[in-house]
């Protein structure tokens, strides 16, 4: 009997569920003809991109014959600086993504595991099952927790065994928003074996102002096996450019390297997370946005008698007690793109990127007036 190219892919692919971004607003403008469409459905900075980064980008364009450089020296240079790491810790990627990829690919195969929690980010199952490694899932914190459904890093370090090479820990997490305070996660880096890498997720890291949220770019040192990923995806407003990075240590970054595809930051995506690293001004007019919006947006859910999960991100996750189709879809035709979480087993949430003061009271009235029409839960 002919075997079909499904029957030849790798066992992991076979089985793999594809990340499913957020709706694009030109599919929504084409599928429901609805127009002045906001999109609070992938954590963007709802500012746009820094003003310097965009001249930054229009500087370049003339460049684009040329590949870039594919060690990226000027972006590494600032990088290195401002984490006061040497230049040879820094693995560029394709966005974070990229580099939880490439971790994945360097230190994960058949037979070898990786632990991760309940509710973390949903890359981190996609890039361990390619591999064909066995993915070890951590159960989240209670619903009494200080931070529910976050990590519990005893549960995650009890799944540790001799097979473990990678552990992911999301520092605040997507889709709940939780943190991990400084001691705990120490403590859990202490407590790691040698046999295991650990990469601490730190996508969202400029948004968090709690005193006890650490920069564990400064803990290198101490942990050889720490791997720390941030992101320009955020507060840096460039998600459509594709830039993050790894710190780590230059014999963790040198094995990433090896597997990096040459050319995997472009032109434009150097030069411009290159200027967004100085445009201070842009980065906390960004933090302040957020911030207030987190505020309104929890207001908000508060006055709906909607549940939350407390959040230091650029988005919350909100309990709806029912299955969230219909309420998602009439948000849709409202003209409003929020994220269903029903792939990371969370049906009756919804994930709602915090937007400008007006986006949020859009989002909050037409929520209101959907509940107000819904039969009680
Ligand atoms: N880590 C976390 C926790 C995220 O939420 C995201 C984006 N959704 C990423 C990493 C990856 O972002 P990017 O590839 O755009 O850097």
């Amino acid at each position: 009997m002919a075997m079909s190219c499904h029957d030849l892919a790798v066992p992991g692919i076979k089985s793999l569920k594809p990340y499913q971004p957020g709706k694009p607003i030109s599919e929504l403008e084409r599928e429901y003809g609805v127009s002045n469409i906001i999109k609070l459905a992938s954590n963007e900075n709802p500012l746009g991109p820094s003003p310097m980064a965009q001249k930054a980008i229009s500087d370049s364009l003339a460049d684009l014959a040329l590949y870039p450089d594919g060690n990226g020296f000027g972006l590494k240079q600032a990088l290195s600086a401002r984490h006061e790491v040497a230049q040879d810790s820094i693995t560029l990627g394709n966005g974070s993504n990229d580099v939880i990829v490439l971790l994945a690919e360097a230190f994960l195969q058949p037979g070898s595991e990786a632990v991760y929690s309940q509710y973390a980010f949903a890359a981190y199952p996609i890039a361990v099952q390619c591999t064909g490694a066995t993915a070890r899932v951590a159960a989240c914190n209670s619903s009494s927790s200080p931070a529910p459904m976050g990590h519990d890093l005893d549960a995650m370090a009890e799944l540790i065994s001799a097979r473990t090479r990678l552990v992911f820990i999301a520092n605040p997490n997507n889709p709940t928003g939780t943190w991990l305070p400084a001691g705990a996660l120490r403590r859990f880096l202490q407590a790691a074996p040698d046999h295991v890498i650990v990469v601490v997720d730190e996508a969202y890291w400029d948004y968090v102002e709690e005193p006890d949220y650490p920069d564990t770019t400064q803990w290198l040192a101490d942990f050889p096996n720490l791997v720390v990923t941030r992101t320009f995806s955020k507060a840096f407003g460039l998600a459509g450019l594709r830039v993050g990075y790894s710190i780590s240590s230059p014999e963790i970054a040198d094995l990433l390297n090896r597997v990096r595809q040459p050319f995997n930051t472009s032109i434009p995506a150097q030069v411009a997370a290159l200027a967004a690293l100085s445009d201070h001004e842009h980065m906390s007019r960004s933090v302040k946005s957020n911030c207030d919006g987190l505020q309104q947006l929890s207001a908000g859910f508060k006055d709906l008698g909607i549940d939350y999960v407390p959040s230091v991100c650029n988005f919350i996750l909100a309990d709806m007690q029912r299955p969230v189709a219909d309420i998602f879809e009439a948000l849709l035709r409202a003209g409003i793109i929020v994220r269903p979480v029903g792939n990371y087993g969370l049906p009756n949430h919804l994930r709602i990127s915090v937007g400008l003061p007006e986006e949020n009271t859009r989002f909050l009235g037409a929520l209101e007036s959907i509940m107000a029409g819904l039969a009680p839960a």
